[in-house]
């Protein structure tokens, strides 16, 4: 393997005291279209007393560094940053491949230290605590430098003093002093350093290591969302919605396209929709001679103008996140838009010349019954009788409701395998013979997996690590239900009540639960 990459860091080993090896644990492609990993990569390498260099659990290259080759135990420190939970698993294969004791407990003075960060983690740190050092809950422009400063500061002095230390700065939880942890994030959003010298392959759109997102710059505008949508970890575990500044982003954007050779953007934001300047930023993008595109749309915030924007940068499919289109269910997961809206917003799609639109729809929702996906079935007709002709013009990504940590929603369980069953093959019958439509599904047991995780604390350690040493794959998720005599399903299934205690709830997430309590028993009460 040989990848050529614009924006490489490589630095003289000699003298430099931490190591640290960036691990995302799954492919190449992936990871580098997640900001994250070019944010740390930027910030760890901009440290005199640190190099940095990166790790991917991908089958077209081997476990060692892209940048020296090195295997991951010449590291002092290794970070993972797991953006899903289907990776945890992966994280322990990449830790058993490379002969690192998986286990914190089973750790000594001459291996790494190994810290974990995402969305995912934040949320319930759980499920890893018993293989990590460090966890990172929140964001972590400034938690890093302050980790990193203790461990300069340390060393020498060994592991446990160090982590006993680490365990003192805000937004750090050290699962071996279990110390109580609050979720950190970056007031301003002008003041987060913004990856500029963003990472880009030489490789043509063929390759395995061509990124998903494509050769772009990745221009993050907002983080947060506020419209609290009862289901969304991005808004509950990312509160408060923060913007940066209209100038904070030109000024992210002149130079940050003078180090990334690309003149394709993808603005990234969970809130984008809603940026105060989102036109003046389209505009001034478009004038610049930039193709760009947006994440999802929430379809209350779209009008033509906006839609011409996209047109202009070369977007060729407006997205959009409807999740449902059942007032009722709007209602119950606080997503609200009127009935007519989705159709209007098809319409301004297609009069503006877009041949294509994407939709997301979620199913298994609290409440939802099958006359809910038939309204999804007639609307999603409507919507291509609109003059959505072409081939796969409709682009339709199923998802299914899978409660997560933090979320009013954390209480409900997930639809029962046969309801979910029973719902998309009423969907698959009705519409897979539609030329127009494309329509995606998430497979069901990884789903289950998912919210199995999700919802667990440290005591599922071993069966990750069975998981794990069977090779990570689905039919290892079975042996585990074999070997460990459980059910995946019983236990996502479970609708739970306030008497519970969640494995998180420990973590000080900076709001007043009684929020999460307060839109549960909304919802709940919209539920016959
Ligand atoms: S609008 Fe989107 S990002 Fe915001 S809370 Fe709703 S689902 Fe989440």
């Amino acid at each position: 393997m040989n990848l050529v990459e614009y924006n490489v860091v490589k630095k003289d080993w000699r003298g430099i005291p931490i190591k640290f090896a960036l691990c995302y644990p799954n492919m190449y492609r992936v990871g580098m279209s997640c900001l994250a990993i070019h944010l740390l990569y930027e910030l760890l390498n901009s440290r005199k007393d640190v190099l940095c260099e990166r790790f991917f659990l991908d089958q077209n290259m081997p476990l060692t560094s892209i940048e020296s080759k090195r295997y991951l135990n010449s590291f002092n420190i290794i970070g993972f940053s797991l953006q899903y939970e289907l990776d945890y698993v992966n994280f322990i294969k990449v830790l058993l491949e490379s002969g690192i004791p998986p286990l914190s407990k089973d750790r000594g003075e001459s291996d790494p230290i190994i810290c974990l960060g995402g969305p995912a983690i934040t949320s319930n740190p759980g499920p890893l605590a018993n293989f990590a050092d460090v966890i990172f809950v929140g964001e972590v422009e400034d938690t890093l430098h302050r980790f990193l400063d203790t461990v300069i500061e340390f060393e020498g002095r060994g592991r446990i003093e160090l982590l006993e230390n680490v365990s003192k700065i805000p937004g750090v939880y050290v699962p071996s002093f279990d110390n109580r942890v609050k979720r950190v994030w970056v007031e301003n959003l002008d003041d987060a350093h913004h990856a500029l010298k963003q990472i880009i392959p030489v490789c043509p759109s063929n390759s395995p290591f061509y990124p998903v997102l494509g050769k772009s710059f990745l221009l993050e505008i907002s983080r947060g969302c506020g419209f609290g949508c009862r289901f969304c970890l991005e808004s509950y575990n990312y509160l408060p919605m923060r913007f940066r500044s209209f100038g904070k982003i030109l000024a992210i954007v002149n130079e940050g396209l003078r180090f990334t050779p690309t003149n394709n953007l993808i603005i990234i934001g969970s809130a984008a929709f809603a940026h105060p300047n989102l036109k003046d930023i389209l505009e001034y993008l478009y004038k610049c001679g930039f193709r760009f595109s947006l994440p999802s749309l929430r379809l209350d915030f779209v009008d033509e103008e906006l839609l011409k924007f996209l047109k202009l940068g070369g977007q060729r499919t407006p997205v959009f996140a409807p999740e449902t289109v059942s007032q009722k269910l709007l209602k119950i997961i606080n997503k609200r838009f009127e009935e007519d809206l989705l159709f209007d917003v098809a319409k301004l799609v297609k009069n503006i010349g877009f041949n294509n639109i994407k939709l997301y729809f979620m199913i298994g929702l609290p409440g939802e019954s099958i006359e809910d996906i038939e309204l999804i079935i007639s609307s999603l007709r409507k919507i291509a009788d609109i003059g959505f002709d072409y081939s796969k013009s409709i682009r339709v990504s199923f998802s299914f409701f899978v409660p997560k940590p933090n979320t009013p929603f954390q209480w409900f369980g997930m639809d029962s395998k046969k309801s979910l069953k029973k719902k998309v093959k009423l969907i698959k019958d009705a519409l897979y013979g539609d030329r127009r439509f494309d329509i995606r599904f998430p497979n069901l047991r990884e789903s289950i997996v998912q919210a199995f995780i999700s919802r667990s604390g440290p005591d599922i350690a071993p069966i990750l690590l069975f998981v794990a040493k069977n090779g990570g794959s689905l039919s290892s998720w079975y042996a585990a239900e074999k070997f460990f005599n459980f059910s995946l399903e019983d236990i996502v299934v479970n609708k739970l009540d306030f008497k519970y205690k969640f494995p998180w709830d420990s973590i000080d997430i900076g709001y007043d639960s009684s929020l999460l309590m307060n839109e549960y028993s909304k919802s709940l009460s919209l539920i016959k």
